[in-house]
């Protein structure tokens, strides 16, 4: 098991298995991202299970594929195979924006993932295409009903923004109510990369919003999730990320891997060590100790709105959000 000094466990792994996006989303990245890491710089799928057994065998129940975009990464279903196969009980999930989900949700499936994250911002095709900068909405909803006929679980996550897509909020909230999917609202975080023109929609401003039309329960935090959650009378579950006003380090479980094989204890924190080298090595007990030193170098607490109120330089595409 890995116990962090704070007597966290620490058995949630998310791995990013791609920086590139097939999205522009301007509160994520640069319209025009600057040089992608190169192709060569990026772990094999075989390197990165190398690792993934490592995680498994030290106690990680759970992994999220990120990016970036995963499913811009050819054979995934084949690198969620392995995983799957090594061990069939692990929670495995994966986030996505879905452009790529029609004609892959199956496959997926088969290979072994149980759950999928998508974001949707909005239901208006031209704000879709203002968000993320390109035609994008008919490819993500098409792949949201096809993951679900396949049967993968599927929540939802919305980044709501002042005179972006604040009056849709009730309207994507209630896509997902009908489709009994939980809708996330996150708070926007404000980085480097995103758009300077964007402000997000604090938490109080969107349970007025929704506490127009619905009465619901604060239900608190569920788990470890960061996710707090509210109750509609009819039992329907939504969430909202609540980095101002939340403290959710106390239950925090996770750690990160970017695509090149760096291992972040704290998505608001710089800090990270590589893995790369002791698995191209095939030193397997050399990854295993990097993976305890990161578990016991985690932060009490992240660095977000801290006094600079910078949270970490790295973007939000690198370490899969
Ligand atoms: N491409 C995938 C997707 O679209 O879900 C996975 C990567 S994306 C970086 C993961 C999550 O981070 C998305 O739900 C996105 O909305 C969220 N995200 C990115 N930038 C954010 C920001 N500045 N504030 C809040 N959430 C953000």
């Amino acid at each position: 098991m890995l116990v962090d000094s704070y007597d966290r466990v620490v058995d949630y792994l998310r791995v990013s298995v791609t920086e590139r996006c097939n999205f522009r989303c301007q509160y994520c990245m640069p319209e025009k991202p600057f040089s992608w890491v190169p192709k060569e710089n990026l772990l094999t799928f075989e390197e990165l299970f190398e690792f993934m057994k490592v995680a498994i065998d030290e106690g990680v129940k759970k992994i999220r594929i990120t990016g970036g975009e995963p499913l811009l990464r050819e054979d995934l279903d084949k690198f969620i195979g392995m995983i799957y196969n090594y061990e069939p009980s692990i929670d495995l999930a994966m986030t996505t924006n879905a452009y790529l989900l029609k004609s892959t949700a199956q496959k997926l499936k088969d290979a072994g993932l149980k759950r999928i994250n998508v974001s949707i911002d909005t239901l208006k095709p031209e704000v879709a295409q203002k968000i993320a900068q390109k035609d994008v909405l008919q490819n993500v909803l098409d792949g949201v009903e096809e993951a679900r006929e396949v049967g993968l679980k599927v929540k939802v996550n919305m980044v709501p923004m002042k005179g972006m897509n604040a009056d849709e909020i009730l309207d994507v909230l209630e896509y997902c109510k009908e489709r009994d999917m939980t809708i996330r609202f996150i708070e926007y975080m404000e980085n480097q990369y995103a758009s300077k023109d964007i402000s997000g929609l604090k938490s109080d401003e969107l349970l007025k919003i929704i506490g127009e039309r619905y009465s619901f329960k604060d239900e608190g935090f569920d788990g470890s999730s960061p996710s707090h959650y509210y109750t509609m009378d009819d039992g329907y579950r939504f969430g909202i990320i609540e980095p101002y006003e939340d403290d959710f380090c106390k239950q925090c479980n996770r750690i990160r891997l970017t695509a090149e094989g760096n291992l972040i204890p704290c998505l608001y924190f710089d800090e990270a060590m590589s893995i790369a080298e002791s698995i191209k090595k095939g030193d397997i007990k050399g990854a295993a100790s990097v993976l305890k030193e990161v578990v016991r170098t985690k932060p009490e607490k992240n660095r977000w709105g801290g006094e600079d109120g910078e949270s970490s330089s790295r973007a939000f595409y690198e370490t899969g959000g």
